[in-house]
């Protein structure tokens, strides 16, 4: 249930709500916009008496809503979240491409790859050093110690890094990470998300790979409920019957989700599609839906790369399309600082 506050009202009545609210047994979600404010109600409302906040002087509207996602949900905080890291912000008209390797594989490389796809105008950069890998016999990243790389990598470049989290017992490991990253498959690890709802950090979570938006939502949720409203969504294509692509690439869910939630969404076109030469008309096509940012596959060498090197565009071809991507920024209103 939501109940929207008229404008301009005395603090003081409005915290009287809220307490009488909370004595209902609720938790109460506020969302204080430019124009007005919102009272998010979270628990069973069923018993609510709806009419009596209805005939509050200070209340404009109440409703109910039925979508069980409610901290992430639109209607609860109707302005968009912007999620800030170290000024590189995501949301609310902010929009910022990641680039990087699939997989982190020595110092030289992440830190050719940084500088180049940072001189293209990528402002933060992907590296995976813990890999979820379909097949155990796979390389599964350098551990602890591509972490470090990343680290590295950061120090020369200023970019912050994003990476992938796949056991909630690393969790100490990742206190310096500046995005930590829930993979595809680990979306619906819910212990994980309730140990991410813990922690202060920007987090990145992608779509499953046969997730529902609901389901996707509900998983943001899990995170929001434990009190960390830093999150950031990633479309990056579902498994449909088409085998041609790696994935299908969800178009639809971009503009969908953007109605649904006031969070971020970006969208990875490289594992949505899983060749590189898709990756620039699908990046285009996702600015074009109206997403908040990329994630982008850039490799210095694809052919000897350690994981998906066949999605991964080559410095040069991330810099030309960066050039592609800037005018079409302009046209959807959408801009990096
Ligand atoms: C990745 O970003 O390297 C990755 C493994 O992505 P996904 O979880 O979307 O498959
Ligand atoms: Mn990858």
């Amino acid at each position: 249930m939501i109940v929207v506050i008229k404008n301009n009202q005395e603090e003081k009545q409005v915290n009287n709500l809220i307490k009488w609210i909370k004595s209902l047994g609720l938790a109460v979600n506020v969302s204080k916009g430019e124009s007005s404010t919102v009272l998010g109600l979270i628990g069973d409302t069923t018993k609510v008496d709806m009419e009596l906040i209805a005939s509050l002087d200070i209340v404009e509207t109440v409703k109910r809503i039925q979508e069980p996602f409610k901290n992430v949900n639109r209607k609860f905080h109707p302005q968009d979240t912007v999620v800030d890291i170290n000024g590189c912000k995501f949301g609310g008209g902010f929009f910022q491409v990641i680039a990087g390797p699939c997989s982190v594989e020595s110092e030289e490389q992440i830190i050719a790859i940084a500088k180049a796809v940072k001189a293209a105008g990528a402002t933060v950069l992907r590296g995976g050093a813990f890999k979820p890998r379909s097949s155990p016999y796979s390389f599964q990243g350098m551990g602890g110690s591509g972490l470090e790389l990343l680290f590295k990598a950061r120090e020369v470049t200023g970019m912050p890094i994003i990476t992938e989290i796949v056991d909630v017992r690393h969790i100490d490991l990742f206190k310096d990470v500046d995005i930590i990253q829930i993979g595809a498959r680990n979306m619906q690890n819910f212990e994980l998300l309730k140990e991410l709802g813990r922690i202060r950090k920007p987090v990145l979570l992608k779509r499953g790979l046969a997730a529902t938006i609901e389901e996707w939502l509900m998983s943001a949720e899990y995170i929001m409920a434990g009190g960390n409203a830093e999150i950031i969504l990633c479309e990056r294509g579902i498994r449909t019957y088409e085998p041609f692509t790696r994935n299908t690439l969800d178009l639809s869910a971009i503009p969908v989700v953007r109605e649904l939630t006031h969070l971020p969404v970006i969208v990875d076109p490289s594992h949505a599609s899983g060749l590189s030469r898709l990756v620039p008309p699908l990046s285009l096509a996702s600015v074009g839906v109206g997403c908040d940012g990329l994630i982008i596959e850039v490799h210095n060498d694809p052919m000897h790369a350690k994981s998906d090197g066949a999605q991964s565009l080559k410095p040069e071809q991330f810099a030309d399309l960066m050039g592609k991507i800037r005018p079409l920024m302009d046209i959807v209103g959408k801009h990096t600082f």
